[in-house]
């Protein structure tokens, strides 16, 4: 399988959201290539999230740093295309898969049911459920783009430096030596994320500021994940068909399961 990854590096970005427009232009969903050309830098803090139309969106934080200045963080909300995947491993129809070609993680269409299992033990709260074609729709890493030998759509789009694409041993190499260079510069949190979590993620991201108020709790392991553990302990198919239910409104599942995204 291919060792494919992403770096994002939030000291790098801009804001200038060319690889949201990007991504939604190719896939027909929100946004067109001519907003692409005519966007500017934001103005305002804002935290849009991904919805089943947009597969990736920009998020801004704005934080103050001293009396009278700020500091601007820039991320990404999309897949993470974690190495182990808590959607994967629920997923009750085999829906949610890694792609042997490209190693992200996809989602069948024809596979999927929309019980909303995915939706509820992803650790970054990613995937959604599309209401017009009945199935979740999320980043797939532009598996097809990259199986014919291209960049995934948003890494083309930018360019600022912010968005590489690779294999995963250099992109890490790459991250650490982005992350050394900052913290050189005086920026002592700087850090680099998706190394180990979730078994380790195909999306790596820089951050100047480090985890604080870009990356909630994530936990370390995806074995840890209480709703997961359940679902290997009974069964995906049964609790799938709970899932099912849950959309309905019909079903409180315990377990501290997050309430599915509609
Ligand atoms: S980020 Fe969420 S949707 Fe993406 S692979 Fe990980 S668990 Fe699945
Ligand atoms: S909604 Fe259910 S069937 Fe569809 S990908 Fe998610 S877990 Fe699999
Ligand atoms: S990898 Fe492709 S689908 Fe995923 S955010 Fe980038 S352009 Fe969108």
């Amino acid at each position: 399988m291919a060792d494919n990854t992403l770096l994002f590096d939030g000291a790098r970005c801009i804001g200038c959201k060319r690889c949201q427009m990007a991504c939604s232009a190719q896939r027909g969903l929100k946004g067109s290539a001519e907003d692409a050309s005519s966007v500017t830098a934001p103005v305002a803090p804002w935290a849009p999230d991904v919805d089943g139309n947009a597969l990736m969106a920009l998020t801004y934080l704005e934080q103050a740093a001293g009396e009278k200045d700020f500091q601007y963080t820039f991320g990404r909300k999309s897949c993470m295309h974690c190495r182990d995947a808590a959607c994967v491993r629920v997923c009750p129809t085999g829906a949610m898969a890694v792609d042997e070609e490209t190693g992200f993680v996809r989602n069948r269409a024809d596979r999927c049911v929309s019980c909303g299992l995915c939706e509820t033990v992803c650790p970054f709260d990613v995937p959604r459920i599309n209401e017009a074609q009945r199935r979740v729709v999320k980043c797939d890493g532009c598996a097809d783009v990259v199986a014919s030998g291209e960049a995934p759509l948003c890494v083309g789009a930018c360019s600022a430096g912010a968005l590489l694409f690779g294999e995963r041993a250099d992109l890490l190499e790459e991250g650490q030596q982005r992350v050394a260079a900052l913290q050189e510069q005086g920026f002592a949190d700087a850090c680099l994320f998706g190394a180990t979590e979730q078994g380790g993620l195909r999306v790596l991201e820089v951050l100047k500021y480090g985890l604080a108020g870009v990356r909630g709790e994530v936990l370390a392991d995806t074995g840890s994940n209480k709703t997961v553990q359940a679902v290997e302990l009974t069964g995906p198919v049964s609790l799938g068909v709970l899932g099912v239910l849950t959309v309905g409104g019909i079903v409180l599942f315990g377990y501290g399961m997050k309430q599915p995204k509609r």
